[in-house]
């Protein structure tokens, strides 16, 4: 960024009287403070430009130049801008560095501003306010990853999220507990979170505080969460008079949906809104999965927030993006409910046993574009003729589609889904042939760049795009027509300023034309005499409008084309969502055959029998290694053996083998297929997975604080139904203080929450338990000694480990040899005392060997001053004598 340095900047707002404001800063101020917490991309021209602190703040954020225009109270007014045709990349950089943008127009023509007699600045109108929640350019979305809008809303004592994402139309709502409002937004990984301010303390979210469960924080005012003034809204954006065929929401869900559709009439400037029916969460329908569960097993993204290396970058085989995103939501919140997890799985099955439905069906889908982010773009006025090509590409694709689920064999287990999806496809397809027949080939990416409507479509486009673009010939021809019918060879079509299109003959056979009814006498100079016709006169008016109006005409068949395609916009919102269904379907069949996945079977009860489970991310790297395959492990939980205590060595596998069974579960109930042999389910209503621990410094937490509080969450919330994976508990404080915690939650878990729970741990101490827990079993890492070393076999055995190897796995790290000695001692030591340990009398330390301190520092430092490297053989003589002199000094 340049900044000129020497300038002496105005920031912050002047009022309207101060010294040196122009019309535009007056005109630029009034609408800048009525959107104070936006940047304002003010356009002059063909530039989007910024004053005052939003120029100096963009140019910081975007490294380009900071200018001056004009002096404000003698100090210069701070400048920059971004051209208009690279705005959206300026845009999106802001965007993603927090920044909400609003763009303001001219919203006249200078031709219009002259006719009503205005002399100031061209009117100047916000078109749209760009939040991080409110996007739908394709530039400025992950296209495998919903961008959603979420609002907190609260009424009759309840609390509710609303959440939407504007670029699919997607509109949702739950009821939730304040207790399970992280859980809930962790799930939805949303852009932007509308909060009411008068709420936000107490909820601990502010513009700068997001606690890292949504991208931003955006607060409004109170009466944006009033459930009677959102049921207005939502009734206004539905165009219904009441919401009462809709999905039957309490006051808190309209209270936030109504948020939701507050804001988005204030950053769409009324635009209309045309979003799917609100589907409603009911309680208890998705898999509960707590933020630091949620994190720990990486599922849409790991540890560090990358894809790479999450259970979703594993098992994506998705094509198209829609499909991808469907994905994204289903592994993010599985589901409780069995008929709808089976529906879900029987459609894999049925592509599984018919594999040439799901060639054609995977064929098919890769022709097929984003529907649903076209649609909305056409519905929100931000589309342009390639969204149109988008549609009707996509419309063929789905009838492709139908076609081929119609010629299936009729006994597929999920032949009624598929039939009705097969009649959902090919609805809309009409559509196809209107849209197709009128766009051409080679599309511009806005309608107003123009010709973009197929030449033969049109009769008056075609005419006039031909007078613009032919003007030349038509004059030509014109020219040759008058030279024949007067037989004046010299006769020419000319152009001037003044008059325009013109016939110049010389003067010697002016009277020719002078004579002639056609020819209208313009002008006779000293050479030459001008003449028009009527005909050339109605050519050049129509040649000079001729663009303009072809580019008029052009935009009017993109209204129609667009209005044509919004009356069918539900049957194209059914077609992508049935597009995405099969792509997921595609998918997970096809993961299934090339990495023998199988099919899980769910039921009510509290069974968990996995047979040869693996782990989908650790298997997928060891494959990409071709080190070693992955070891598979049976886990076989029920009622009456409900406990698995697992000990072992380190690095032996315990964690793989804990997250890999909580992996299977959650990817059971979102209808996948599982990485095992064999799955037996009882439906889980809540999946907590404690995996390591580190600490949490922005909210003030020790690592193990950090521990006590996810394991304080699952013993408060987890019950006969829940999954309980926890690994190691009590390792970040003293041995026994430690054990203690482990041994009581241990017990708590069994008699209490009675959860099916797998628990690895280094206490071997804890293996005695099963003699008094009768629904508890120890089971243990399986390794070989080998020449003082240890060979991991990482399978799962029962009966608990008698040790762990710790210093062994110490060794195969790199520790040095006289740590690893002096550790087997004290091992040794506190081996033999074990019943009678007192530290105290321990020889802990005084058996470390003592530091040695350098016995001759003159000796120590002269060494130090010695290069054998660069010496002659006499320079080391002498130095091996004055070695001698020191040595003989101190003795
Ligand atoms: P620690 O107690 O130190 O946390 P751990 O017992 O939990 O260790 P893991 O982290 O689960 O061990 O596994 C260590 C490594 O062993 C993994 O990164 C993986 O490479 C390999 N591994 C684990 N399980 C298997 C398996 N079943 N088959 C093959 N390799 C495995």
């Amino acid at each position: 960024m340049v900044i000129q340095t020497e300038t002496n900047f105005i920031t912050a707002l002047p009022d309207s009287h101060a010294a040196g404001i122009t019309p535009m800063i007056e005109q630029f101020l009034a609408v800048k403070r009525d959107h104070a917490d936006c940047l304002l991309f003010y356009r002059m021209g063909d530039f989007y430009e910024m004053f005052f602190q939003d120029a100096i703040d963009a140019a910081q954020s975007l490294d380009i130049t900071l200018t001056k225009r004009g002096k404000i109270n003698d100090m210069d007014i701070p400048m920059c801008g971004v051209p208009v045709h690279a705005a959206d990349v300026y845009l999106s950089r802001l965007i993603k560095k927090g920044y909400r943008v609003a763009i303001c127009e001219q919203a006249e023509k200078p031709q219009e501003a002259k006719a009503r007699g205005h002399k100031g600045p061209l009117k100047r109108e916000v078109i749209r306010i760009v939040t991080p929640g409110t996007l739908v350019e394709d530039e400025f979305l992950p296209p495998r990853q919903n961008n959603f809008l979420i609002a907190l809303g609260e009424a009759m004592g309840e609390m509710a999220l609303s959440w939407v994402d504007l670029s699919t139309g997607d509109f949702l709502a739950e009821t939730i507990e304040e207790s399970r409002l992280a859980e809930a937004l962790t799930r939805l990984d949303g852009a932007e979170l509308i909060v009411n301010e008068q709420k936000a303390e107490h909820y601990g979210f502010s513009t700068n505080n997001n606690q890292g469960l949504v991208g931003c924080v955006s607060l409004r005012p109170a009466q944006f969460f009033n459930s009677r003034d959102g049921e207005k809204q939502l009734c206004r954006i539905y165009g219904t008079s009441t919401l009462d065929g809709m999905a039957s929401l309490t006051k808190a869900e309209i209270a936030a949906a109504g948020a939701l559709a507050h804001y988005l009439e204030q950053t769409q400037k009324g635009q209309s809104l045309r979003l799917k029916p609100i589907i409603k969460l009911t309680s208890g329908a998705v898999m509960e999965i707590d933020p630091a569960s949620r994190a720990s097993l990486e599922i849409t993204k790991t540890l560090t927030g990358k894809r790479e290396g999450s259970l979703l970058a594993v098992i994506d085989k998705t094509i198209t993006a829609p499909g991808g995103r469907l994905l994204a939501n289903r592994i993010a919140a599985p589901l409780t409910d069995l008929k709808e997890i089976n529906a879900r799985l029987d459609l894999v099955t049925a592509a599984l046993n018919a594999p040439m439905l799901e060639q054609n069906i995977g064929d098919a889908l890769k022709t097929m574009p984003d529907l649903e982010r076209a649609l909305s773009r056409l519905q929100l006025q931000h589309g342009g003729p390639r969204d149109l090509a988008a549609i009707a590409q996509g419309l063929q694709a789905a009838y492709t589609i139908a076609q081929i689920i119609k010629e299936q064999n009729q006994n597929l287990i999920a032949v009624d889904m598929l039939t009705e999806m097969a009649e959902h496809l090919e609805k809309p397809y009409p559509l196809v042939a209107q849209i197709g027949h009128a766009l051409a080939d080679d599309l511009p990416l806005m309608a107003r760049d123009g010709d973009f409507i197929r030449t033969g479509f049109s009769a008056e486009l075609d005419e006039l795009k031909s007078l613009r673009d032919e003007s030349r010939q038509l004059i030509a021809q014109l020219q040759v027509k008058y030279s024949t019918n007067t037989d004046i060879s010299s006769l020419k079509i000319k152009h001037n300023n003044v008059l325009g299109y013109h016939i110049e003959v010389r003067s010697n056979h002016a009277d020719k034309l002078l004579t002639h009814d056609d020819f209208i006498h313009r002008q006779t100079t000293a050479q030459a005499t001008r003449f028009t016709t009527t005909e050339l006169a109605e050519l050049e008016q129509k040649m000079s409008s001729a663009g303009e109006k072809a580019l008029a005409l052009e935009l009017t068949l993109f209204e129609e084309l667009r209005e044509h395609i919004l009356t069918a916009d539900n049957d194209i919102l059914t077609v992508a969502a049935s597009a995405a269904r099969l792509d997921v379907m595609v998918a997970t069949a096809r993961l299934a055959n090339t990495s023998s996945y199988c099919r899980p079977s769910l039921s009510e009860g509290r069974a968990f029998n996995i047979e040869k489970g693996r782990h989908p991310v650790v298997e997928k790297m060891l494959d990409s290694d071709h080190v070693e395959a992955f070891i598979s492990n049976d886990c076989s939980l029920n009622d009456d053996d409900r406990i698995w205590l697992i000990t072992g060595p380190n690095m032996a596998g315990k964690s793989t083998f804990l997250r890999q069974n909580a992996l299977i579960a959650l990817m059971a109930q979102a209808g996948l297929y599982v990485p095992a042999a064999k799955a037996e389910i009882g439906v889980v209503n809540r999946l907590f997975c404690r995996v390591g621990a580190s600490d949490d410094l922005s909210t003030g937490r020790s690592t193990f604080m950090v521990e006590m509080v996810e394991t304080a969450a699952i013993l408060n919330r987890s019950d006969q139904n829940s999954l309980v994976i926890l690994d190691e508990i009590g390792r970040g404080t003293a041995t026994y203080d430690g054990l203690s915690l482990a041994w009581a939650v241990v017990e708590h878990l069994h008699e209490v929450n009675q959860c099916r729970t797998l628990f690895a741990t280094h206490y071997h101490e804890l293996n005695t338990l099963n003699q008094t827990l009768n629904a508890l079993s120890s089971h243990s890492m399986q390794v070989k000694e080998w020449q003082d070393n240890i060979v991991f076999l990482h399978s799962v055995a029962s009966g608990g480990a008698d040790r762990s190897y710790g210093i062994h796995v110490a060794r195969l790290a790199g520790i040095p040899q006289a740590a690893l000695t002096r550790a087997e001692s004290i091992l040794e030591l506190l081996s033999e005392q074990k019943q009678n340990l007192n530290l105290d009398d321990m020889p802990l330390f005084s058996a470390a060997p003592p530091r040695q301190e350098p016995q001759n520092k003159e000796l120590m430092d002269y060494i130090n001053t010695l290069f054998p490297d660069t010496m002659s053989p006499r320079e080391a003589l002498d130095a091996l004598y004055t070695l001698l002199k020191i040595k003989d000094k101190s003795q």
